[in-house]
This record gives C-alpha cells, structure tokens and sequence, in this order.
C-alpha cells in the first residue's frame, strides 16, 4: 500500500550565521494510488520537501512514513520511491534500455532477463519501444522525458515523485505529456507527488492539490474546492486565471465601504462574518457580468480601460466611476458582447459570487 504521510515536517537550513526555515510543520496525507499536487511560487519549499520524501535532503523535524512505516533515516535507495527531474538526469553515455535498467541492476536481486523483460514493458507504456538502442543526445526533449519516466516505471515503486518534470517541454508538448502523465498515472494506479509552479498543471492534472506559501503548508483540497473554497486570500489570488479582484473594505453596518463603491450585504453574509471590520472582498473575472439592470443592488458603474480579445471571450479591465484612473480589475465577457475602450458599462457582482477575507 503505497499511503504517504507528512506529519509535522520541516526542514531548516543553515544560512549564513543565521537559517532559514524551507519546510514548516506540513501535515499531509496521501491515499495509496493518489495524484497530490503541491503547488507555490518560487522558494515555497515545494522541491524541499518532495526530496525529504525521496531522502535526498534530512528532515528537520517530523515524520515521513510509507505503507505506516517511518522512512525518516531509511537510504533513498531502499525507499521504493522513484523519482523523475525536471532535467531528466538520463546518463549520456548509456542508451536509453542501459539508463531504464541501470536503477534496476544497482537496488535489485532481478535476474538479466527479468530486467529486459521489465524495460521493454515500461518502453511499450511510453511509446519508446523503438529508441531502446540510442544515446539521449539523439532524442529530442519530449522522448527524454518518456525515458526519464519510464525509468522511474521500470521500479514499479510504492511511490512516484516528480519535481517539475515538464517544464522544459515547449507548450504544446506540455500539454500532451500532461494528458499522459494523468493516463499513465490512473493506468499504474501509484501514489505520486507531482511538484509544480504552475497552477494550470495543478489544477487539470491532481486529484487534490497542496498549495504551499513561505514553506507553510495553505489548504490542501481538491482543485474544484481550492477553486471555490479557498482558505484564504493566498490561495484565492494564486488559484484561476486572470487571477481573483481583490477590495480592501471596511464594513459599515450592513454595507461593505470600499475607495470607489458601496457593497451592501445579506443577513445572512453578515452572520458569516461576525465582529470583523477591515476585510477583503474578492471577486473572480468569470463572475462579474454586465447588468441588465442598472438599478440592482450590487450593480455598479464602470468604465471601460482595456479590452483584451481572447476569442470566445474578451478579458476586461474596467475602473468603477469613482475610482482614480488606472485603478482596475478584471473582467471577462462573452466574446460577441461590443465593448470598446472609454464606454461607461453597468456590471452585476452577485452576492453569492464573492468571497470575504478576514483583514486587508
Ligand atoms: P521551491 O521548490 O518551492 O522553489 P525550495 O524548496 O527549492 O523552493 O526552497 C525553499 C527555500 O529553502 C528557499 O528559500 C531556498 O532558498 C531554501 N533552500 C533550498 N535548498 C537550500 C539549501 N541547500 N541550503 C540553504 N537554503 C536552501
């Protein structure tokens, strides 16, 4: 069983005369068979921590267990991890059959034919059958990567780790190895932590997702519950693109204050937030629309600043009336809507639309 658990692991590193903390007491727990994500921007301590999982680095403090066991002091090679490098780590002067069997030869007791056998069924997973005789430097990028993977299958580990393995893959060929990575993973059914700074990734390919910031673990939940829950602002503003609108606000009674705009509030949303005064208010793009109603209750006026065609739809950037200009957020609108720089529009954001967050 292939179960992952993270329990209050962190991991500080000596920094000058001082340290600095990569990994902050992380709580996660991964099913046997699960695709977890970790997510964050550069310096998070996303790869930290997925090389104290594969034994690379020490942990600071914590546990590491694998199947229920503590893996903590356990050598990287008898961790029946595998783990696939954003450079691939291919040895150049091997073929690609010698660079899939060699992890095989060094950590297992795997007769000659065995291991052949064993390559040749990961090269048939990954469509490299054919490249088994040739150098990496006769491959290009995407059919490395294949064999960067299927050397990693090849183990038939407990878990798989991966550590931004597609970012040196030009766009489109991202894209296509994202679908095979989610075939191949659902089809080999093995627990992996995929490291990435890209939320797309994150959120088309996890079955949950673990977003760190400053080496504190945020919320991890699946992508749809980051998406519509977040836990906080952080979370709110790194998940979706264009990113969420935020307002600083401070309530007044029953209605949100902000610098160019009045947001009164529900009985029933004000009970959610209690005593709070100073808040954020947040609004996705794809949940402003424009007003048929210029009347209505949380109907504003605005002005048109920059209108970004993007085919079936048209990314907005707009300026409530009353706020000084270049002072905009975001909006997106179906793409057959006649919008020009300079109109004065009436745009509706619902109620049950926004999110609130506790301080500015
Ligand atoms: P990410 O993968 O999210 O970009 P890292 O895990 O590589 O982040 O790094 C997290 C933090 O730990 C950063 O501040 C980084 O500078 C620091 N760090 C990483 N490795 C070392 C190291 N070997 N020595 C000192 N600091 C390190």
């Amino acid at each position: 069983m292939g179960t992952l658990e993270l329990d209050g692991v962190s991991k500080v590193f000596p920094d000058g005369d001082g340290e600095v903390v990569a990994v902050d007491d992380v709580d996660i727990e991964m099913r046997d068979g699960e695709f977890l994500v970790v997510v964050g921007p550069s310096g998070c301590g996303k790869s930290t921590t997925l090389r104290m999982v594969a034994g690379l680095e020490t942990v600071t403090d914590g546990e590491i267990r694998l199947a229920g066991s503590v893996i903590n002091d356990v050598k990287p090679q008898h961790r029946d991890i595998a783990m696939v490098f954003q450079s691939y780590a291919l040895y150049p002067h091997m073929t690609v059959q010698e660079n899939m069997a060699f992890g095989l030869e060094e950590s297992t007791d795997l007769s000659d034919d065995e291991i052949e056998t064993r390559v040749t069924d990961a090269a048939g997973t990954m469509g490299i059958g054919e490249l088994l005789d040739r150098k990496p430097s006769d491959l290009s990028g995407g059919q490395q990567q294949r064999v960067a993977l299927g050397r990693a299958i090849v183990r038939d580990p407990e878990v798989f780790l991966m550590d931004e393995p597609l970012s040196n893959l030009d766009a489109k060929l991202r894209s296509e190895m994202r679908t095979e990575l989610q075939r191949l993973q659902a089809e080999l059914d093995v627990t992996t932590m995929y490291v990435t700074h890209d939320q797309t990734e994150a959120m088309t390919m996890g079955d949950r997702i673990a977003i760190l910031n400053a080496g504190e673990l945020q919320q991890v939940a699946t992508p749809l519950e980051c998406y519509h829950e977040p836990a906080n602002r952080f979370v709110a503003g790194f998940i979706g693109e264009p990113s969420m609108n935020f307002f600083e606000v401070e309530r007044d009674a029953d209605t949100l204050l902000g610098d160019a705009f009045d947001y009164p509030l529900s009985e029933s949303t004000l009970g959610d937030i209690g005593d709070i005064t100073d808040l954020t208010l947040g609004v996705r793009p794809e949940d402003i629309s424009l007003a048929d109603d210029p009347a209505g209750e949380h109907t504003f006026s605005t002005v048109v600043e920059v209108v970004e065609p993007m085919g079936d739809e048209n990314t907005v950037y707009l300026r409530f009336e009353d706020a000084p200009e270049g002072e905009t957020f975001i909006a997106t609108v179906g793409g057959l809507q006649q919008i020009s720089v300079g109109d004065e529009v009436h745009v509706e954001i619902p109620e049950e639309t926004i999110h609130l967050f506790d301080g500015t």
